[in-house]
């Protein structure tokens, strides 16, 4: 399966535009797991000090463990992947991270992550993590998933 990373990638925006559809995917050469479809709406934040996650540099390079993962998809409702693993509710963080800006209010929206993405068919990862808006209830129905934008590598067709 041809697959490429973000930096090969020359412009996603314009991808999408052509109507060619983008698929993420497990960063491990041997699994490629469909993660979730990127689309026009798919929403790209820079966390800083989010947990460390995998970082892949080429299609034919192992991921690595990069603790420099500033850029993450935000997806608020987990029908949105194909597949997804989380690991079991634990304080991954001792303090909240600002997660981007309440669009209504205009203030900083900050999470306890609690949660870390990990593939679903293989079980390596973090591809990412997941937490609950501080203040809200502690339900899983309540997480907020974020997703490594150089944890997956892009198949585009
Ligand atoms: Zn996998």
């Amino acid at each position: 399966m041809p697959v490429k990373t973000r930096n090969e990638v020359v412009d996603l925006k314009q991808a999408v535009a052509t109507k060619s559809p983008i698929r993420l995917r497990c960063p491990f050469a041997n699994c490629r797991a469909g993660i979730i479809p990127y689309s026009s709406s798919t929403q790209l934040n820079v966390i800083e000090n989010a947990p460390a996650c995998v970082a892949i540099e080429s299609p034919t390079s192992d991921p690595k463990l990069s603790s420099s993962t500033t850029e993450f998809y935000r997806i608020d409702d987990v029908w949105d992947f194909d597949n997804i693993g989380v690991s079991k509710p634990s304080e991954i963080l001792p303090e909240p991270i600002i997660v981007g800006t309440n669009s209504q209010e205009g203030e900083q929206e900050r999470i306890d992550v609690e949660r870390l993405l990990i593939c679903s068919e293989c079980d390596r990862g973090p591809l990412g993590f997941a937490g609950i808006i501080t203040g809200g209830e502690k339900d899983h129905r309540n997480l907020k998933y974020f997703l490594g934008q150089d944890s997956v590598v892009y198949d585009v067709k």
